[in-house]
């Protein structure tokens, strides 16, 4: 037995090892516990279905849907997780929403 078994394992196996570059758990939830919806895998996946049934934006009615418009305002107490509450948007009209009115 050698010390050489060591110094020959690259650093980078390290890291290989580890898929998950930020786990979830050592996010701290105490910050913005409203702000989380969007990082949830039920947000992605509810998000993903909506681009699947509406895949044209519901606001232009041009632009093919690439994520899922709050139609109530998670900010005015809409539901975040509620399919009944998103609607299919393109990326200028979702982001672009507030400066419509
Ligand atoms: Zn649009």
């Amino acid at each position: 037995m050698t010390c050489g078994t060591l110094l020959a394992m690259p650093m980078r196996l390290d890291h290989a090892l580890r898929p998950q570059p930020m786990p979830d758990h050592r996010v701290p939830r105490h910050r913005r516990p409203d702000q989380r919806w969007w990082s949830t895998p039920e947000w992605r996946k509810l998000r993903r279905q909506v681009v699947i049934e509406e895949p044209v934006c519901r606001i232009c009615g041009v632009a093919p849907t690439t994520t899922a418009d709050h139609i109530v305002p998670v900010d005015a107490g809409g539901a975040v997780l509620d399919r009944s509450n998103l609607q299919g948007a393109c990326g200028p009209c979702n982001s672009g929403k507030g400066a419509m009115a």
